[in-house]
């Protein structure tokens, strides 16, 4: 399928047609919602072999793993928007205080109009879906732009969308060019996933319409590895969360802090794993991925020459091949902690103990560069707890490695410069939904209180009326008051 970009002329009508689909409400009701995402879902289906096809051409990624982290993912966030999609849309009744009875309050979930998709290459398909799939969900109407860095991916996506043959949801095509131009319009949401540098374009941008955003963005992700650790499992587990899409996934475990005592052992496990995922030569493996073009191979190259290469270390540029690669003896100021990975490099680094560990990822955050994951690694849940109570993270995994994003009643997002907002689940509806809170009042009783003109004793009446305690406070602080007794 040819990868054809949209021409600039042609950017400003398609988010004008986007709004004027919204503006007639077609986008509001369940029924649009639900048809909308059993046709993404249909066409996902029926469309299946075109996009593994495309996933492969752009970077060799593996059909299985391009099932399970891009369509399969995508259809299962799909499937579990459909079932919790009703209860998400109604209205929820709220307490009204006394002094403003008779009355009764209700927050509703609104759409907010038209919401801006902006996606990155490395898991293209559902970086791209599963922000559509929560502001359909919301009831938007949806722009969406896919990375040029993935084009064979991109062409098949705009078709996809294009097959929806649906006015309010619609796709651009292109690099800077064009989405310098898509930004230049009016959104009422807009979710960029990508780096930091871009993402601060797209706030910029947003600023001047005071248009919301999510960020989803990247960093360095630290997976931390106790001396009470079952070695063996949380070697694989690492090796698995590293080398998945070749290291080119926004929460693969960075790079690892391993108390000194299992240091050995650890790093022994890491080889033993990754032979028995890719075999003796990786470079003929039909599970590795490789890297999306030649500028990050070339970036990723220059990082090989940090500490010392324990596993791997391998490189052929005319295939934009790097083996998986495991480097010890790292120092916190080598190139390879000098910027987020992205790449099949994992830097391990031997600590003396947690609280080393923990004080070294917590110095990075203290200049704001939280991570987007952290993974702790320990048989002692005290140590884990540990971990997670004093180092902040976009979201965190016990014990495992980027499963945390496959659970869509957990939010998934980043903090600092990792990134802010979430989506997943009921948090993408959340996130594309305006919370609009709506109070009733009967006109039975009209009691002058709140009019002029405002006498002494009105006044009286109401600071007592507007400071008088929630009843149910009052019962919390006798029930407290009963049990201390
Ligand atoms: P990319 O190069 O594909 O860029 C992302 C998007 O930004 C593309 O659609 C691109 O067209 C657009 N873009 C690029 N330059 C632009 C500019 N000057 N103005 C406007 N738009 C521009 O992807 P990338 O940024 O290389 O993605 C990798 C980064 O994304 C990594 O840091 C990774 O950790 C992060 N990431 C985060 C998540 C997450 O969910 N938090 C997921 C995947 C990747």
């Amino acid at each position: 399928m040819d990868y054809t970009v949209t021409s600039l002329d042609e950017i400003a009508p398609k988010v004008g047609a986007a709004r004027a689909a919204f503006a007639t409400g077609s986008t509001k009701p369940i029924a649009w919602r639900r048809a909308t995402l059993e046709r993404i879902r249909t066409l996902l289906e029926e469309r299946e072999s075109p996009l593994l096809d495309a996933l492969a051409a752009d970077f060799g990624k593996p059909r299985f793993e391009a099932w399970t982290t891009e369509l399969g993912f995508t259809v299962s966030d799909i499937n579990h928007t459909l079932a919790h999609l009703g209860s998400w849309m109604r209205p929820r009744k709220v307490g009204t205080p006394l002094a403003f009875q008779p009355g009764s309050s209700y927050v509703v979930a609104e759409p907010v109009g038209v919401v801006c998709v902006i996606a990155p290459w490395n898991y293209p398909v559902q970086l791209l879906l599963l922000p559509m799939v929560a502001a359909i969900a919301a009831g938007n109407a949806v722009v969406a732009k896919p990375s040029e860095l993935a084009p064979h991916t991109a062409a098949e996506l705009v078709s996809l969308i294009e097959a929806i043959n649906d006015p309010a949801i619609t796709a651009v095509q292109g690099g800077v060019a064009e989405t310098t131009e898509l930004l230049a319009q009016r959104f009422d949401h807009i979710i960029y996933t990508g780096n930091s540098r871009v993402a601060r374009i797209v706030m910029r941008a947003a600023a001047e319409n005071l248009t919301p955003v999510t960020l989803e963005l990247g960093g360095k992700s630290p997976a931390i590895v106790s001396r009470h650790a079952n070695v063996d499992v949380a070697a694989r587990r690492i090796a698995w969360g590293k080398f998945i899409n070749a290291g080119q996934t926004c929460i693969a475990p960075d790079y690892v802090l391993v108390e000194q005592p299992v240091h050995d052992q650890f790093v022994a496990a890491l080889g033993t794993h990754i032979a028995e995922f890719y075999g003796a030569d990786p470079q003929t493996s039909p599970d590795f991925t490789r890297i999306v073009n030649d500028p990050h191979f070339h970036r990723l190259e220059k990082l090989l020459d940090s500490g010392t290469v324990a596993v791997g270390g391998i490189t052929d540029a005319d295939t934009r091949y790097i083996s998986p690669t495991v480097l010890t003896g790292v120092k916190g100021d080598d190139p390879v902690m000098g910027e987020e990975i992205f790449g099949p490099i994992l830097p391990v680094i031997a600590v003396a103990s947690i609280d080393e560990a923990i004080a070294f990822v917590n110095e990075r955050s203290a200049d704001g560069d939280k991570p987007l994951a952290l993974y702790t690694f320990s048989e002692s849940d005290r140590e884990n707890d540990q971990v997670i109570a004093e180092a902040t993270s976009g979201g965190a995994c016990v014990n495992g490695t980027l499963l945390h994003i496959s659970n869509p009643n957990l939010p998934f997002g980043g903090v600092g410069e990792s990134g802010m907002g979430a989506y997943h689940g009921k948090f993408g509806f959340d996130a594309f939904s305006h919370r609009r809170g709506v109070h009733t009042r009967s006109t039975k009783l009209d009691p002058s209180m709140m009019y002029p003109p405002y006498t002494a004793k009105k006044q009286t009446l109401v600071r007592k009326g507007m400071t008088m305690s929630d009843p149910r406070d009052v019962a919390a602080r006798l029930r407290g008051a009963l049990r201390r007794d």
